[in-house]
């Protein structure tokens, strides 16, 4: 079966906002989705970004650690942000130093195609092993467990095999998903929750698309028609241009109708379970709310510019500090340190290792491109 076109989902039950409950280890049967990415575009639908945050000094890809190297792209918040699964597949197992070098509690995903994404340091895990997640969907929470200086996530991306790590930053990029901070693309071709809410928000424009999460020749055109009526290039292609002249500022007093549709349909990616029924009630008023919480957003339930940008982007850190929805928020280095275990037995084959990372203080976490740095491959350590 492929993974791709899997309808992979968590339980739809619904998780209250703040419940206590985990996304559960109630797996549902899968559907085969109609929708099929074409060769030539990776934006296809089927990548989100894990959490919103930012980039810490030293938590980069291939960052030196003692004598090994960093094994993902950390990205930092406080404790309790929400981790959400960068792409639908299985838990493959959960718990304390899953993998070789890597401390605290994480989660690992198995994905199509032996893709595997490893969440790491988390304060909580919101799934079982065994449970088959969407894209997008809540499992996690942000944490500080393990070796590290401070909560953030440290993400990693596994292709071929478990093991063998790939820089995620421009590994996401390639797939519609700018993990440094930047609106989701999405090609036609596309499939998935994310085309479902480009549809609904279509519908609240005049459209009248069938709902199916299929970024076919039907919705295709009507992208056209919208990007030529918004006087925007015309190229059927859902991003950063695209994206800001879609969305629907929702909320409690919103009439019933397609814009409030397109926002449960967003919340739904996230694990909610909402019913999809174009009323603004109270359920959806704590869906909201939540999200807005876990996302360290301003909590009004009013589901605006800013909560839809970080629903689609789930990551705005270039905004830090800047405005409402980041109250006194500072921007700190947080890296992983490196395993002692691991810094011992490269001592010991080594010999010169420094037993500490050395982190550089006082820069701007977002101003470099840490994805061109020359990196270490010789051995890994989050
Ligand atoms: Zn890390």
């Amino acid at each position: 079966m492929n993974q791709d076109h899997a309808r992979a989902g968590v339980s739809r039950r619904k998780l209250l906002a703040g419940t206590a409950a985990g996304i559960g280890a109630t797996a549902v049967g899968l559907t085969l989705g109609t929708g099929s990415a074409t060769a030539s575009s990776l934006m296809n639908g089927l990548w989100a970004n894990p959490a919103q945050g930012y980039f810490p000094n030293g938590g980069h890809y291939g960052a030196p650690r003692g004598s090994a190297s960093h094994a993902g792209q950390d990205i930092t918040g406080p404790t309790g942000t929400a981790i959400y699964a960068a792409r639908g597949g299985t838990v493959q197992a959960t718990g304390s130093n899953l993998i070789t070098g890597r401390t605290g509690t994480g989660i690992i995903l198995r994905h199509a195609n032996n893709t595997y994404t490893y969440y790491g340091h988390l304060s909580r895990v919101r799934v079982s092993r065994g449970d088959r997640v969407e894209t997008g969907n809540w499992i996690g929470d942000m944490g500080a467990t393990g070796n590290v200086t401070g909560p953030h996530l440290h993400f990693e991306i596994h292709t071929g095999s478990l093991g063998s790590t790939t820089n995620p930053v421009p590994y996401m990029r390639n797939r519609g998903v700018d993990l440094g901070g930047g609106w989701l693309t999405l090609d036609p071709g596309a499939s998935g929750s994310s085309v479902r809410v480009v549809q609904r928000l279509l519908n609240s424009r005049g459209g009248d698309l069938q709902v199916d999460g299929d970024f076919g020749s039907v919705t295709t055109q009507a992208v056209r028609s919208h990007q030529n009526g918004a006087d925007l290039v015309v190229d059927g292609q859902v991003g950063p241009k695209t994206w800001p002249t879609l969305i629907r500022t929702v909320d409690s007093n919103s009439p019933v109708g397609h814009g409030v549709r397109s926002a449960q349909e967003a919340l739904n990616r996230r694990g909610d379970g909402l019913r999809v029924d174009g009323d603004f009630g109270s359920v959806t008023r704590s869906a909201v709310e939540t999200f807005q919480r876990v996302n360290q957003l301003v909590v009004d339930g009013e589901c605006g510019p800013i909560t839809w940008r970080a629903d689609v982007l789930i990551t705005h850190r270039r905004h830090w500090g800047l405005g409402p929805e980041h109250p006194g928020v500072r921007p700190a280095a947080f890296p992983c340190r490196p395993d002692p275990r691991s810094t011992r037995s490269a001592l010991s084959s080594a010999g010169s290792a420094r037993a500490r990372p050395r982190t550089p203080r006082g820069r701007c976490p977002w101003g470099r491109r840490p994805w061109s740095r020359p990196r270490r491959r010789s051995r890994r350590a989050a």
